[in-house]
C-alpha cells in the first residue's frame, strides 16, 4: 500500500496564491504518486479575503483536499499546531501557502524519509526576500544560544512518530524549530532556495518576526537571565570601585571630587541596567503567565472533507 503524505498549509488571506500553489504541488508530486498517496490540508487561520471560498471550491472538486477553518486569526504557530492535530498521515509536510517554500524540494525530502529519516528540514540556500541580513543575524545569535540546531523555518517533513511527539508538547509560547529539534532523534536537511512571496505582503511582518525572535531566544535558553545577573554583579563591582576611588581621593588628597557629571552618568547607568534586568524578568513572567492560563491554541469553526474533526487543541 502507498504511504499517505499530507501537505499541511496554514493560510491567512492568501486567496490569489491558493490555486497556483495547488497547481505547483500537483506538478511537483506527479512523478511520486506511484509510491505515495498525497493529500492537502489547508488550515484557514481566519482569512477575511476570498481564501475560504477558494479552498472550499477545491474541497468540493477534489477528495484529496481538506480544510479546517478556525473561528478567527490565531497566528501561524497555532495554525501549524492545528494542522498537525488534524492529520493522520504517515508523514506530514509543513509548508507556507504563499509560494515561498519551493515544492521542488519534495522529491528529496521524501527520498530522505524513505531511507529512514524521521525529520527532514529545508535549509535555506538563497533567499529572495526582504530583510535578509536580519534573518542572518537572528540565526547567528540563535546558533550561539542553542548549538546543534540547524537554521530552518517551518518547511519540513515530519514522520508520524515526530508529529505525535509534537502534539504532546503543550506549551503555548512556541518557536517551532526548537520544538522540532526537541522531538526528533536526528534532523536530515535538504537545501532549498527561499522564493520571494507569491502575492501580497508578509502576514507575519517585522513586528511579528521580532516577537518570534524574542520567543526563540527566551525558549532556547536562560542565557538572558544569566546576562542580567552578570551585569548586576559587574555594576556592583564598578560602583564599589568608584566608591573606593572617591573615598581615596577624599581621604588622601586635596582634589575636588568631580561633581554632577559623574553622578548623573552613574544614575543613568544604574537605572538602565535595572530596567534591562526588569525587562528580561518581565519577558519570562509574561511567558509563564501565558502557559498557566492553559488556553487552547485555537478554536475550529468547521471542516471540509474531514472525518477527523476536532473542536479544540
Ligand atoms: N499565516 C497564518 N496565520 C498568521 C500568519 C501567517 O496562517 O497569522 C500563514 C500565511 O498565510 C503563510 C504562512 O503562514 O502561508 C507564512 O506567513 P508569512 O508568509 O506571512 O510569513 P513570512 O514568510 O513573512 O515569515
Ligand atoms: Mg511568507
Amino acid at each position: 500500500m502507498r504511504k499517505h503524505i499530507e501537505i499541511v498549509l496554514p493560510v491567512w488571506d492568501e486567496a490569489p496564491n491558493i490555486l497556483p500553489l495547488v497547481e505547483a504541488l500537483d506538478a511537483a508530486t506527479a512523478d511520486l504518486r506511484t509510491r505515495f498517496r498525497f493529500s492537502y490540508l489547508f488550515v484557514n487561520d481566519g482569512s477575511t479575503d476570498g481564501s475560504r471560498t477558494a479552498i472550499q471550491k477545491l474541497c468540493a472538486e477534489r477528495d484529496d483536499v481538506r480544510a479546517v477553518h478556525l473561528i478567527h486569526n490565531f497566528g501561524h504557530a497555532a495554525a501549524v499546531r492545528c494542522g498537525l492535530a488534524h492529520t493522520t498521515a504517515d508523514a506530514v509536510v509543513l509548508m507556507d501557502a504563499d509560494l515561498q517554500d519551493s515544492p521542488a524540494a519534495l522529491p528529496q525530502m521524501l527520498g530522505s524519509w524513505s531511507q529512514g529519516a524521521k525529520t527532514v528540514v529545508a535549509v535555506r540556500g538563497q533567499r529572495e526576500e526582504r530583510d535578509r541580513w536580519l534573518f542572518h543575524l537572528f540565526y547567528f545569535i540563535l546558533k550561539r544560544l542553542s548549538p546543534g540546531h540547524p537554521p530552518f523555518g517551518t518547511y519540513c517533513l515530519l514522520d508520524r512518530a515526530v508529529v505525535e511527539r509534537l502534539i504532546a508538547l503543550k506549551e503555548s509560547t512556541r518557536y517551532f524549530p526548537t520544538l522540532v529539534s526537541f522531538a526528533s532523534e536526528s534532523i536530515a536537511t535538504v537545501r532549498v532556495d527561499r522564493k520571494a512571496r507569491g502575492n501580497g505582503a508578509s502576514r507575519v511582518g517585522r513586528t511579528g518576526l521580532l516577537s518570534l525572535a524574542i520567543t526563540a531566544f527566551l525558549n532556547a535558553s536562560d542565557f538572558p537571565v544569566r546576562v542580567a545577573s552578570v551585569m548586576g554583579i559587574f555594576c556592583s563591582l564598578l560602583a564599589l570601585g568608584g566608591l573606593s576611588a572617591i573615598l581615596g581621593v577624599k581621604l588622601f588628597t586635596d582634589l575636588a571630587i568631580p561633581g554632577w557629571a559623574l553622578i548623573t552618568t552613574a544614575v543613568f547607568f544604574g537605572s538602565g541596567v535595572q530596567l534591562v534586568c526588569l525587562g528580561v524578568i518581565g519577558e519570562y513572567l509574561s511567558r509563564i503567565y501565558q502557559e498557566i492560563k492553559q488556553r487552547p491554541a485555537y478554536f475550529v469553526e468547521s471542516a471540509d472533507n474531514s472525518q477527523h474533526h476536532k473542536k479544540v487543541a
